[in-house]
C-alpha cells in the first residue's frame, strides 16, 4: 500500500497528491457537512491480475440521487463520474484491495442553503476489513439515539452531516464497552448500524428491516437479498424488526461495503444465538466474498476491471 503521502487524489479535475488538494474552511462543505459521497471497494484478483470495482455503477447511481436531493447545482454524468473513478484506480496503479472515497462538496464562500458551486474529489484510501480478522464477531448495544428519518435528515441521502448521527451512537457504544451499536428508528423499530444495515435469521429465515425503516438504501443490502435467495434459496424477509427479537435471533450481521459482513455476537450483554459466527452468516460470507473478488463467473457483471487486459 502507498504510504499517504504519495498517494494520489482526484481533485477538482486534476490528479495531485492528497497533501496538494486543499478546501476553503468558509465552504458549506467544510462547516455544515453540505457533501454528499459514496464508498467504494476493489477487490484484487490474484489469477486475473485485475482489480474488480464491486458495483461501480449502482454507486455511481446513489451518488446522483443524493446530488438530486441536496438540490446540488451540478451536471456530471454518470459516465463521467465512473471514468473518474477509474482514472485515479489507474493513475494509482494499484495491485491490492482498496477502498475509495468519491465525494460532491458544497465549495466557495456560502451558507447551509447554497447550492453551488460544487465540486468534487475521489481519494482512494487504505482499508483492510473494519475490524479484526481474528475476531469472531462483535458485541452491540442497542443505542439510546434514535436514527435520524425522513422527516427530518432522510438516512436515504448518503450526506456528510447524516453522520453525526452515527457518531453520536458509536460514541456511546465504545464509551460503554461495545464494539459497536444498532439504532431504532423514530417508531421504535430496528434500524441498522451507524454505517451498515442489518440482517437477522429466525427459524432460518434471513430477515432485513425494509427500505422505509429509516436506512440507507445499502448496496450490500441489495446484493445480500439477491443472493441468498437465487444461490442460497433462502426465504429472505423485509419487515420491521422489533428490539426484542435481536435478542432471540439465532444470528445477526450487520453489512455494508466498508464492514462487509460482521457477526454480531451479543445484543445489550445477551449472547446471539451460540455468540459464534452462525451457519447462514458463513454461507453468506462465503459467497459474498467469492462474488466480490471476481471468483463467480455468474456475477462478474456486478464487476468493473480497472486494467485493459
Ligand atoms: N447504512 C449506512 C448509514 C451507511 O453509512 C452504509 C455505508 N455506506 C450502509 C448502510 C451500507 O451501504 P452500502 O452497502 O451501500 O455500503
Amino acid at each position: 500500500m502507498k504510504n499517504s503521502a504519495e498517494r494520489l487524489i482526484w481533485f477538482k479535475g486534476d490528479i495531485m497528491p492528497v497533501s496538494e488538494a486543499k478546501i476553503n474552511v468558509l465552504s458549506p462543505s467544510s462547516q455544515f457537512g453540505a457533501n454528499v459521497f459514496e464508498g467504494l471497494r476493489a477487490y484484487w484478483n490474484d489469477e486475473d491480475e485485475q482489480l474488480y470495482i464491486f458495483k461501480l455503477s449502482d454507486h455511481i447511481n446513489r451518488l446522483l440521487q443524493s446530488i438530486k436531493m441536496m438540490r446540488f447545482e451540478c451536471n456530471y454524468s454518470a459516465d463521467f463520474l465512473r471514468q473518474s473513478v477509474l482514472d485515479i484506480i489507474r493513475a494509482n496503479k494499484f495491485k491490492e484491495d482498496i477502498a475509495v472515497r468519491q465525494t460532491i462538496f458544497l465549495d466557495g464562500f456560502g451558507s447551509w442553503a447554497s447550492t453551488d458551486p460544487t465540486d468534487m474529489f475521489i481519494a482512494p484510501i487504505e482499508k483492510g476489513r473494519q475490524y479484526p480478522v481474528e475476531k469472531v464477531g462483535i458485541e452491540c448495544c442497542v443505542s439510546s439515539w434514535e436514527r435520524i428519518s425522513d422527516k427530518s435528515m432522510s438516512p436515504k441521502i448518503k450526506m456528510g452531516a447524516n453522520y453525526m448521527n452515527s457518531r453520536m451512537g458509536q460514541m456511546e457504544a465504545v464509551r460503554n464497552g461495545y464494539d459497536s451499536t444498532i439504532f431504532l428508528n423514530d417508531q421504535g423499530k430496528v434500524s441498522e448500524g451507524p454505517g451498515s444495515c442489518i440482517f437477522i435469521v429466525r427459524a432460518g429465515q434471513l430477515i432485513t428491516p425494509p427500505v422505509t425503516a429509516s436506512i440507507l438504501e445499502s448496496i450490500t443490502r441489495a446484493t445480500i437479498i439477491d443472493i441468498a435467495r437465487n444461490d442460497l434459496k433462502l426465504n429472505v424477509v423485509e419487515r420491521d424488526i422489533d428490539r426484542t427479537e435481536l435478542y432471540i435471533a439465532d444470528e445477526i450481521f450487520l453489512c455494508g461495503t466498508a464492514v462487509e459482513i460482521v457477526p454480531v455476537i451479543g445484543v445489550d450483554r445477551l449472547p446471539v444465538g451460540e455468540a459464534n459466527k452462525g451457519l447462514v452468516t458463513q454461507r453468506v460470507e462465503q459467497l459474498y466474498f467469492n462474488i466480490v473478488r471476481g471468483y463467480s463467473n455468474e456475477y462478474k457483471i456486478w464487476l468493473t476491471p480497472v486494467y485493459e487486459r
